[in-house]
């Protein structure tokens, strides 16, 4: 016969000489706990353990609770023998029980956070680990647990465990930071026995004061620091003032037990590690079919958190930690001052920067990115870091792949021909064969070589305002060069065609500048110069972000095609998914090129550019000189690719340029009809440009140079470009967000509002 709960617990109370009236289950994983309420209306916990393998840590946890209770730590529980003087009572073979003294008062949630009450929280947390530090237990020391940070590899190999790979690129993230920054660091931090599990349900809060902590069935010898870190964690969580309610609680436990200055500047990592165990182990639970709706409600505050976290700078919170325990923070004025010497003495001077006053940049994160100063931009501008900065699965790949492998395509390796397989399944048939390189430069200069070897001919036809790289050969095809400042003007056999622009373009349709381009081009061949080739982009990024007028470039193939003329497409800036609508801008045309050109986003940062072309084309080039390029293809490279393309497919990247490409372009068009000083907002995807003009229609570059500063100094990095320098240029990191397009359309509200103020 089953016994009911009641009687059970009569029968493990009657080892004890209190008089139980009645009981109350509370939660608890390890053991079962109930408060039960004796008959001189006191209250105790009693511990039923059903798994005889936890007895050694409920012995330690006695053992340590009655150290502390005799050393002066009276804010925690205190175990209660039975009537034979034993701390456990075992009950049958497989049943065994603790009781503890009760301590009163309810666990802290955000109502409790005031000042007083985080100081005391901080100074009890600092007294009781004075006195655990000497409480050491091998059998805790010997523990192997998650939930210690020292083993966050515990955690890490369920992180697939998340589903979403939007939530899991974050963790992962995450785990990567701790891995670079802490990982090594904190085994050689000085080690406590710590409680190793302050967060808010085991810290009990009576009239504004610190009544106890319980629990410690978390315990561990770990560094002293963790202690810190995890109070912080749920601090922060609940809290409408995290950073400074953060610093109240280091102030008062620093007070108490000094700190050192290496232990505080790990914490903003130990942190992110600590939300990493806990949104990994829900996602564990779920997958495991434990309760969804209660795992969903406790872990919504810790994502909440983790996403703050990433859009905030690492130097900020430890630079506020730092001030807290009062050690000296870098200063940031005097490295700068130093650093900028540095780069106007080595740096040649053509090498230019963002900005009047350029930013000097620390980390990053996605779409953010950290000064040095610990002030985040919000970045619209970095197209290079397509799939975010810093994404793990890059850094995973280079790290990985450079401790076993890296080489020259001479030799035979397995990723070289799986990259080139997995890019060239993004193209049609026709598109077959694959060079690669480090930069776009390096790829437009070689698209050219290849169309001159292919043709015999030497002439090149290239797009007003275009840019193509910083070869000799790329600058001839780039007006946006030549004929820019510093320019020498168009080099001869180079043939520049109007930009198909239909706002405030030379002409007003698409058919009128294809007449026109094919005119020039018929009259080039009359006079005795054939073209090698034709390069453009789809959506011309230096003429201002520009779709070519619809139409344009299909006529222009079906022209070029009849003088087997090949037409080489820049995708550097346009491709991988940043329209949206299709992966490569070329094919909103319906245009099948011969040659594609790519670069920038291909790598998200690391050096990784390509030629992708027709057989034909490829095959013409081995005329018998070898070509070779010594980084080009290499395995890191490869694998880096390889998971750029992998992220972009898992992440929704493409579909994301779209959803919020297309959300933030409504956005602007709105503006746009507020502000006349918007003359077109164009664009697709997230390859958007706005371009500003004066009251009398023309291109208002003062405003631009204006607007770009104004979001600068309010931590949005944008760029101008256009042959007039008038239009905003909004190419983000695939992974931007509604709110950070709200946040950009906002603070472009705000600004173009100052400028009508002062009449710019
Ligand atoms: N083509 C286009 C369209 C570009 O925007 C650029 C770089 N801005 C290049 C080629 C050259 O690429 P890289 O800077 O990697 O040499």
């Amino acid at each position: 016969m089953r016994l009911s709960t009641t009687d059970k617990l009569a029968v493990y109370l009657n080892h004890y000489t209190i008089e139980p009236r009645s009981y109350k289950p509370l939660a608890g994983y390890i053991s079962e706990n109930y408060k039960v309420t004796d008959s001189s209306d006191r209250n105790w916990l009693l511990k039923v353990y059903q798994d005889s393998s936890e007895i050694p840590n409920a012995i330690s946890e006695n053992m340590v609770l009655n150290y502390l209770h005799q050393h002066g730590v009276v804010n925690i529980s205190k175990p209660i023998t039975n009537k034979h003087g034993q701390y456990l009572t075992a009950v049958d073979d497989d049943t065994y029980c603790r009781l503890l003294s009760y301590i009163e008062g309810s666990i802290m949630t955000q109502q409790h956070m005031t000042t007083e009450l985080l100081q005391d929280f901080g100074a009890k947390a600092a007294k009781m680990d004075l006195v655990m530090g000497n409480a050491y237990q091998d059998q805790v020391a010997a523990r192997r647990d998650k939930w210690n940070l020292l083993y966050l590899t515990l955690s890490k190999r369920d992180i697939d465990c998340i589903r979403e790979a939007n939530e899991r690129k974050i963790v992962a993230y995450f785990l990567d930071q701790y891995e670079a920054i802490a990982g090594d660091k904190v085994h050689l931090l000085r080690h406590s026995m710590i409680h190793n599990d302050l967060n808010d349900q085991n810290v009990i809060i009576g009239d504004n004061v610190i009544n106890g902590f319980i629990d410690f069935g978390d315990m561990a010898y770990a560094p002293l620091i963790f202690e810190v870190a995890i109070a912080l964690t749920y601090i922060m969580m609940l809290s409408s003032n995290p950073i400074v309610d953060a610093c109240t609680f280091i102030t008062a436990y620093h007070n108490e037990l000094p700190l050192q200055k290496q232990e505080v500047k790990l914490l903003y990592y130990l942190i992110a590690g600590r939300l990493c165990t806990s949104v990994i182990s829900s996602a564990k639970a779920k997958d495991e079919g434990a309760d969804t709706e209660y795992i969903m409600i406790s872990e919504k505050p810790a994502w909440k958190m983790m996403r703050y976290w990433m859009s905030i700078s690492p130097k900020k919170i430890t630079n506020a930690f730092l001030r807290a325990t009062c050690f000296q923070t870098d200063d940031p004025v005097t490295l700068t001052a130093r650093r900028e010497n540095r780069r106007q003495t080595l740096i040649p001077s053509a090498i230019k920067m963002s900005y009047k006053n350029p930013i000097h940049m620390h980390s990053a994160a996605f779409q953010y990115m950290h000064d040095v100063y610990g002030n985040t931009y919000l970045d619209a501008y970095n197209n290079v870091s397509h799939i975010g900065h810093c994404h793990p699965a890059v850094t995973a790949a280079i790290s990985q792949q450079s401790r076993i492998l890296n080489t020259n395509s001479r030799y035979h390796y397995d990723s070289l021909g799986e990259y080139a397989e997995q890019l060239l399944s993004y193209f049609p048939s026709s598109l077959s064969r694959v060079f690669f390189l480090n930069s776009g430069s390096a790829a437009s200069d070689l698209s050219i070589r290849l169309a001159q070897n292919f043709t015999g001919k030497k002439k090149m036809a290239c797009i007003e305002s275009g840019y193509h790289g910083n070869t000799q050969m790329g600058i001839n095809v780039s007006p946006y060069k030549y004929n820019g400042r510093g320019g020498s003007g168009i080099a001869p056999q180079i043939l520049e065609l109007p930009l198909a622009k239909l706002y405030h373009g030379e002409m007003s349709s698409a058919d009128d500048y294809l007449a026109d381009a094919k005119q020039r081009i018929a009259h080039s061949i009359d006079h005795g110069q054939a073209l090698a080739g034709f390069i453009a982009e789809a959506i011309s990024g230096c003429g201002g972000q520009v779709p070519l007028a619809p139409g344009y470039l299909r006529g222009m193939h079906q022209y070029l095609s009849k003088l087997q003329i090949p037409l080489i497409i820049d995708e550097v800036q346009t491709g991988f998914g940043r329209i949206g609508s299709h992966f490569w801008a070329y094919e909103m045309h319906e245009v099948i090129p011969e040659m594609v050109v790519l670069g920038k986003p291909m790598g998200n940062g690391h050096p990784l550019a390509a030629v992708v072309c027709t057989q034909d084309i490829a095959e013409a080039f081995d005329n018998g000189m070898e070509f070779f390029s010594s980084f080009g293809g290499n395995p890191v490279s490869c694998e880096v690719g390889k998971a750029v393309l992998n992220v972009i497919e898992e992440e929704g990247l493409r579909q994301n340029a779209m959803e919020i490409g297309g959300y933030m372009k409504e956005q602007l068009s709105s503006l746009a009809k507020f502000h006349l000083s918007i003359g077109d907002v164009r664009g697709h995807g997230l390859f958007l440009g706005v371009e500003l003009i004066t009251e009398s229609g023309k291109p208002d570059t003062k405003l631009a140079q204006h607007i770009k500063h104004y979001l600068k100094d309010r931590y949005i990095l944008t760029s101008t470009d256009g042959k007039y320098d008038n239009v905003l240029k909004i190419k983000p990191p695939l992974c931007f967000t509604a709110a950070n397009a709200d946040q950009y359309c906002e603070v472009l509200k705000d600004g173009l509002a100052d400028a009508a103020h002062y009449n710019l």
